[in-house]
């Protein structure tokens, strides 16, 4: 694959870093990603996902764009209230860059259509809600040894993570979460300031452009975690869990 022209000034100020250069901005290009969950997360993701021409993305997501979405879900616009959100991300991303191929699934993930799905993306980024639908990702990921990024949302913090349990050295998400903790509440519940999603949905699109180029250091056992209102992160270490029930 070579840059057309168009190409080359839409990516220039990525094809000038020395860390990605044309051929890295061709990676791109020619990676898939998988975005579960098109809302507070998903939105800002799909949208730098988008932007830096990663070539295929799928979003799955079985919901409709409602008005108290649009305080944090910046994927979706006023207009598109009652639509899918899938439908909706597509609309924004072919008018954000007409080099993605955008993939919608108007499904829920579920342990039927996981593997099937997520075996067509070379890395899955979580935006999802629930430890049910994480728990899924993460058995399908290790199976598939597919990298998958996931991050969460409390109502003025988030925490973000890479997961390649995979690995015989790095731990997956039950060695982090062993056992379902609970009604722990959501969005609509709890509330959230709608920026601190944008700030996880953020790093997780540098998280996943970063495994895609091969740069700096992975998050693959690390955690870290955003407090918005001390204005501070933090790193701490995620280790393997040796009793870990999945990844052994
Ligand atoms: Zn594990």
């Amino acid at each position: 694959m070579t840059l057309n022209d168009d190409q080359l000034d839409r990516y220039a100020r990525h094809i000038i870093l020395k860390q990605v250069g044309g051929a890295g901005q061709q990676k791109l290009l020619a990676s898939r990603v998988l975005v579960i969950g098109a809302g507070g997360l998903g939105s800002p993701l799909i949208l730098y996902l988008a932007a830096a021409g990663v070539g295929t993305i799928g979003v799955i997501d079985d919901d409709v764009v409602s008005l108290s979405n649009l305080q944090r879900q910046i994927l979706h616009t006023t207009g598109q209230i009652g639509k899918m959100k899938t439908d909706s991300a597509g609309d924004m991303v072919r008018q954000i860059n007409p080099d993605v191929n955008i993939i919608d699934i108007p499904e829920r993930l579920s342990g039927i259509n996981a593997e099937k799905i997520i075996s067509e993306y070379d890395i899955i980024a979580d935006g999802c809600d629930n430890f049910d639908t994480r728990f899924i990702v993460n058995d399908v990921c290790l199976k598939l040894k597919k990298p998958f990024i996931s991050a969460a949302l409390s109502q003025f913090d988030g925490q973000i993570s890479t997961f390649k349990g995979f690995l015989s050295d790095k731990p997956c998400y039950r060695c982090f979460i062993p056992d379902h903790p609970g009604d722990v509440g959501n969005c609509a519940e709890a509330g959230i300031l709608g920026a601190v999603a944008g700030v996880l949905g953020t790093m997780q699109a540098v998280e996943v452009l970063k495994e895609l180029l091969g740069l700096g250091d992975s998050l693959a056992g690390k955690l870290v975690i955003y407090d918005a209102l001390s204005a501070t992160s933090r790193t701490i270490i995620l280790p393997k869990d040796p009793g870990c029930p999945v990844c052994k």
